[in-house]
């Protein structure tokens, strides 16, 4: 059966309704942008379901350990080398590609993963439905198959030096000593009667033979070999197991490139994982050693004309979920005049309020400011992205950002000046707090404890910092405060996070060294570091 035979006559009906999708998204989109939701109509669509060819290449190869067990014991396939059993297991790599099982088990494995493995990276996975055991038996090599060796402790001769006469066959007479006399009762000395007074006598242990048998190996002068416990021979055990290196091929030259040109668009991984194309695996063929798993994905592209607000605009629509990949960026010319406002705004506070009206007549520039008032630029900015996707520039995207955060800093200035003054005596009350009562003693005591007396000032710094921050805090608090008064109910979110703090944390930082210094300077007993500093400049007050 060819690929193509495989696939349904007719594409699936909700091909055919993704430029209703897309009009819908787009009239979302721009709903409170400038147009309202039924400004916005699909005029005109062409909706063709192109074909995406691509391939999985699965090649086997064999995962081999080796195991070893003495004697002739062979078991699975018993083959003459080891050269021999890599041969063998490349060659059932080749006929295992064939095989029913493994087709089938590959086959599991590649539409377990997301997308059905479709636009995967390389990967390998283990085969459970093939297995084989090799045997090799060789000869001992220690042995080399003879079963015995020769005794070392004997030099193989069978027999050892007496150990009763170190190898001389006599030893000192029992009787006399060695002397060769004995002494009558009457004190006379007579040769000995033993050893007829030459001092030696036979030895006993060896009768005079002067060796011994070796008691290792029983005299034979060989010992039965350990190493393949007498038997001669060692087996080796290949215990064969195969893994699949997959890898995944767009079909290039089967697939028109301007197919490939949305697909690439829509990402090739995602087009499966997200569903943007209906994923078809076909029969799998066997290709020389490698098993092809081909793929048809089902891929539909409208080409429609949208109305916006009575003005046509051409649009490409691509994928399941009926995606606008192609299309005017609409909403940078839409919201101009609200961005408009915001640059005005930005530069000062001249009719402030009637600006932050005609800003916030623009959805998206009031999803900007109610995201500055709780969020940071680039978070704001990633959800902008993410929302509006190719329906707004990123040099306007980024523009509106910058602008909507200008014009925040501007309606807030003032607030932002008395949160400075006011975060800045907050500081003075958490330096006054630890300067002024024991609480530095306490840290110092802790620090005595850890062997990190010298670095007080460390401490000392430390805590100028925790004042800045809440001069800081303090600033973006004064700062919320009055953009809730100051913007429209429909710009508020119940969100965390402050808006920035602008120049003001800055001068936080000053304001809060200042006191910090000043509170420092007036405590009893005074820092050390200070009192001499202040030495230095022949001041020891
Ligand atoms: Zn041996
Ligand atoms: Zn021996
Ligand atoms: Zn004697
Ligand atoms: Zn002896």
């Amino acid at each position: 059966m060819s690929r193509l035979e495989q696939l349904p006559a007719q594409p699936a009906e909700e091909h055919f309704q993704i430029p209703q999708k897309g009009a819908r998204d787009l009239a979302n989109m721009l709903d409170g942008n400038g147009v309202k939701i039924d400004q916005v109509r699909l005029v005109k669509h062409d909706t063709q379901v192109h074909l995406v060819h691509a391939q999985m290449l699965v090649e086997l190869k064999p995962d081999m350990t080796v195991s070893q067990r003495s004697g002739n014991q062979p078991s699975g396939k018993t083959m003459p080398t080891k050269e021999a059993v890599m041969a063998d297991a490349a060659a059932q790599s080749k006929t295992l590609v064939a095989d029913d099982n493994v087709q089938r088990e590959i086959g599991e494995v590649i539409d377990k993963k997301p997308g059905k493995s479709f636009g995967e990276k390389p990967f390998r996975f283990k085969l459970a439905a093939a297995h084989q055991e090799y045997s090799v038996v060789d000869k001992c090599l220690k042995c080399n198959g003879a079963t015995t060796n020769p005794c070392g402790t004997c030099n193989a001769s069978g027999h050892a030096p007496c150990t009763g006469c170190a190898g001389q066959g006599a030893t000192q007479c029992a009787v006399c000593y060695g002397t060769g006399q004995q002494q009558r009762a009457d004190g006379s000395r007579v040769p000995c009667m033993k050893c007829s007074g030459s001092g030696r006598g036979v030895c006993m242990t060896c009768q005079g033979m002067k060796t011994l048998r070796c008691v290792v190996c029983n005299g034979q002068g060989r010992t039965s070999c350990t190493e393949c416990d007498r038997s001669g021979h060692w087996t080796y055990i290949y215990d064969t197991h195969w893994h699949c290196e997959a890898q995944f091929e767009l079909d290039r030259k089967q697939t028109l490139p301007e197919v490939v040109e949305v697909l690439e668009h829509l990402g090739i991984q995602k087009t499966a994982t997200e569903g943007h194309a209906e994923i078809l695996r076909l029969v799998s063929e066997v290709e020389g050693d490698k098993l092809i798993l081909p793929f048809i994905g089902l891929l539909p592209v409208s080409q429609v004309e949208f109305s916006v607000a009575g003005k046509s605009h051409p649009a490409v629509i691509a994928g399941l979920h009926g995606r606008i990949i192609e299309i005017e960026p609409l909403i940078d010319s839409l919201t101009k005049p609200g961005v408009s406002a915001l640059v005005k705004l930005s530069k000062g506070p001249m009719a402030a309020a009637a600006l932050v009206a005609s800003a916030c007549r623009f959805k998206m520039v009031r999803q900007v400011l109610a995201g500055l008032t709780h969020n940071s630029k680039s978070h704001v900015y990633q959800k902008l992205r993410r929302e509006y996707q190719i329906l707004v520039t990123d040099k306007f995207a980024k523009a509106t950002i910058r602008y909507a955060d200008l014009a925040l800093l501007a309606l807030a200035e003032g607030p932002r000046w008395k949160g400075l003054a006011a975060g800045s005596i907050a500081a003075g009350g958490l330096y006054a707090a630890y300067f002024m009562t024991p609480a530095r003693e306490a840290v110092r005591g802790l620090m005595v404890q850890q062997q990190l007396e010298q670095h007080i000032l460390a401490a000392d710094f430390a805590l100028w910092l925790l004042g800045w921050g809440l001069a800081v805090l303090g600033i973006k608090i004064f700062a919320a405060a009055a953009l809730k008064k100051i913007l429209p109910q429909n710009v508020q979110v119940k969100e965390h996070g402050l808006p920035s703090a602008g120049k003001q944390a800055w001068y936080a930082l000053g304001t809060s060294g200042l006191v910090w210094l000043g509170v420092a300077f007036f405590a009893t007993p005074r820092a050390e570091w200070l009192v001499n500093i202040l030495r230095k400049f022949g001041l020891s007050l």
